[in-house]
């Protein structure tokens, strides 16, 4: 059997929120332990731009940024480990954790930083612009921005996908809406100021059979009408998929509340605090509503913060 190891500080994930957190707890002495999981630096080694963290006046690269919060980390001599957590047990007072090496940790505190993943159609041709960073985005607030005056098409019909198609409307010279259902499945007030912005054009019984393009980018999108099956295509220069996040926290269910799209709940509105004392969640784990980098460190600093008052009061 291998070692126990206790620690005062477990932080599970190396997104923004995970690395922020690490840097505020080595500070605050609390030696903490960092798993990085299955993508290392989290969901924004999956872009090349990123324009609105910041300190970067000109812009960084997704995955150069991570380095930089991951050397930040290091530099306080947090221990940055490959590998993630696959099981948990928050019964007791003492929060033990298992990695996928099957090594057992104790430890008093436990910051969870293990982010959402945003959901895409699957199609081939989705993929391959999105890993070219051509074109296709999950985020409307990251990318939008890139597509000023341009003509795009977004797929969605939830509250999201119209809070998104809203806000590119303002920066796009047109949104196509693609909605796969006759009707949305957004609240009536945010079907309504979509239906009501001029330059968003919806089409229902609609769905994405491609996303076309060249060796540039995105050039456009065939669609289909599944009523009558017939296709057509749209020129657009960017696609943008609003069909819901999946946040990474099922290995958690047994023990925290979330809701019901599994987002974990604060248990105290304004802190980082869960159900389980001790256990703290910082960044899209259990945001739905901003799903940004800076505001992944900003609650990843707060649960640092909550996690060494925490650890303070236990020690007395
Ligand atoms: C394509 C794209 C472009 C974006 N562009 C921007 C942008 O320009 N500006 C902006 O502000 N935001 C942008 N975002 C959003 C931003 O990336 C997220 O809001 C932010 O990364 C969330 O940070 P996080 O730390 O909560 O989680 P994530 O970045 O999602 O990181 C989660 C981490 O948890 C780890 N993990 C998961 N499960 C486990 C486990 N069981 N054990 C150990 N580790 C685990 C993962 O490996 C990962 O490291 C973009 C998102 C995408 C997808």
């Amino acid at each position: 059997m291998s070692e126990i190891q206790n620690i005062d500080c477990l932080i599970i994930g190396s997104g923004p929120a995970g690395y922020t957190a690490a840097i505020y707890a080595a500070r605050a002495d609390m030696s903490p332990v960092l798993y990085q999981g299955m993508q290392p630096g989290g969901q924004l080694t999956t872009t090349n731009d990123v324009e609105n963290f910041p300190g970067y006046p000109d812009g960084i690269n997704g995955p150069e940024m991570m380095a930089q919060l991951q050397a930040q980390a290091e530099r306080f001599d947090t221990d940055v480990r490959p590998g993630f957590i696959d099981k948990v047990d928050f019964s007791g007072p003492i929060h033990k954790a298992w990695d996928d090496s099957g090594k057992e940790i104790h430890a008093k505190t436990v910051i969870i930083s293990t982010g959402a993943s945003a959901l895409y159609l699957g199609l081939e041709s989705e993929q391959k612009y999105l890993k070219m960073g051509g074109g296709v985005s999950a985020c409307a607030v990251c990318d939008g921005f890139f597509y000023r005056n341009q003509e795009v098409v977004i797929v969605g019909a939830g509250d999201s996908a119209c809070e998104e198609a809203h806000y590119l409307s303002k920066l796009a010279s047109k949104v196509t809406m693609l909605v796969r259902r006759d009707e949305f499945r957004a609240s009536k007030i945010m079907e309504e100021r979509v239906r009501n912005t001029p330059n968003i054009d919806i089409l229902f019984n609609t769905e994405t059979e491609e996303v076309l393009g060249d060796d540039h980018g995105v050039t456009g999108v065939r669609v289909k009408n599944n009523q009558t099956n017939e296709t057509h295509d749209i020129p657009a220069t960017g696609f943008f998929v609003a069909i819901g996040h999946k946040p990474n926290t099922d290995i958690f269910k047994d023990y925290l509340k979330l809701d019901e799209t599994g987002y974990i709940e604060y248990e105290e509105p304004g802190t980082t605090k869960t159900n389980v004392p001790g256990v703290f969640v910082a960044g899209d784990a259990a945001d739905k509503t901003y799903r940004q980098a800076v505001t992944a460190a900003g609650t990843g600093a707060m649960a640092a913060l909550d996690a060494e008052r925490y650890l303070s009061a236990l020690n007395g």
